[in-house]
């Protein structure tokens, strides 16, 4: 299963009920931290996740309000004693800006961890899940990651024990292996189905462009930036962000199936307006609001 926690929904200004930006994805033994903006550890312990747990962190781009919360929370996964190592994976030059950030202080190997600079595509490829990099196009270098479970193949049991196959052979099924048994080829799709992996993708900062568009293609959860409303678009285009319009349109025209915005202004004291203006594009959206928890 996989859990989605919004940790931070605002924009350039925190206010009283939304912090800057953070996701936290949880699947099987990982938490994935996408961006961290200040506060991001005291809202964890909010949601009684403690820093520590953290296993990966993709910045989308190094503007303070998606990075500010990176000293305080790797000084916390330090002091509780965070025994691995941290992945870090943002745009080139996150390796630079992290040792400038952590000299700025009175920091001593706070914990350890790599750095990875990433380019377009796969920038991780695990057994159960790939995590790929698209560019978007922003002020700064800034990427969006898609997080994508792979297919699973999974036994029909009433098929299989009619064929009475048992034990290690029914594992070569699962490869998706033709199996001979009893003289007879037997294909995996015969006692076997595959199931889809979900995908689910975080469009950070940006105009619209080819790369929002790729995470947004058939991604079971859009999680879109959507700075304002379509009314002061001029304003939007000017600081290359997205209006709520536009993140709805991305997401209907590459078949996403569900949509939540973040990365909301200040100027909107409630969401009214913004889903109402989202659902004219899209119909099944939401607003994000801080500590939205979503399973998929
Ligand atoms: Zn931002
Ligand atoms: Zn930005």
């Amino acid at each position: 299963m996989i859990e989605i926690v919004f940790l931070g929904t605002s924009s350039m200004q925190p206010t009283k009920t939304r912090n800057h930006s953070a996701i936290l994805l949880s699947y099987e033994k990982e938490n994935m931290l996408f961006d961290c903006g200040e506060g991001t550890q005291r809202q964890m312990r909010t949601i009684g996740v403690k820093p520590a747990k953290i296993t990966r962190l993709f910045i989308s781009h190094w503007h303070g309000d998606h990075v500010f919360g990176i000293p305080g929370l790797l000084s916390s996964m330090g002091a509780d004693n965070f025994a691995n190592k941290l992945y870090i994976y943002g745009p080139k030059g996150t390796k630079k800006y992290l040792e400038h950030l952590l000299k700025s202080f009175a920091s001593k190997d706070i914990i350890p961890f790599e750095v990875k600079e990433v380019k377009e595509g796969i920038i991780l490829d695990k057994e159960d899940f790939v995590v790929e990099a698209r560019e978007l196009k922003h002020s700064i270098t800034c990427f969006g990651y898609s997080f994508i479970e792979k297919d699973k193949r999974k036994i029909n049991m009433l098929k299989a024990k009619k064929l009475n196959l048992s034990g290690p052979i029914l594992g070569k099924v699962q490869e998706g292996k033709v199996i001979t048994h009893n003289d007879k080829k037997i294909n995996p799709d015969e006692v076997s189905y595959l199931v889809k992996g979900k995908k689910v993708s975080y469009i950070a900062d940006t105009l619209p462009c080819n790369g929002a568009d790729k995470l947004a293609r058939d991604a079971d959860l859009l999680i879109s930036e959507g700075t304002h409303l379509d009314e002061i678009s001029e304003k939007t285009k000017k600081y290359m962000h997205l209006t709520v319009k536009e993140a709805a349109l991305i997401a209907s025209e590459n078949n996403a199936q569900k949509l939540i915005i973040t990365h909301i202004s200040q100027r909107y004291k409630d969401t009214h307006e913004i889903v109402e203006e989202a659902r004219t594009y899209f119909d099944n959206s939401i607003v994000a609001e801080d500590f939205m928890r979503v399973k998929l």
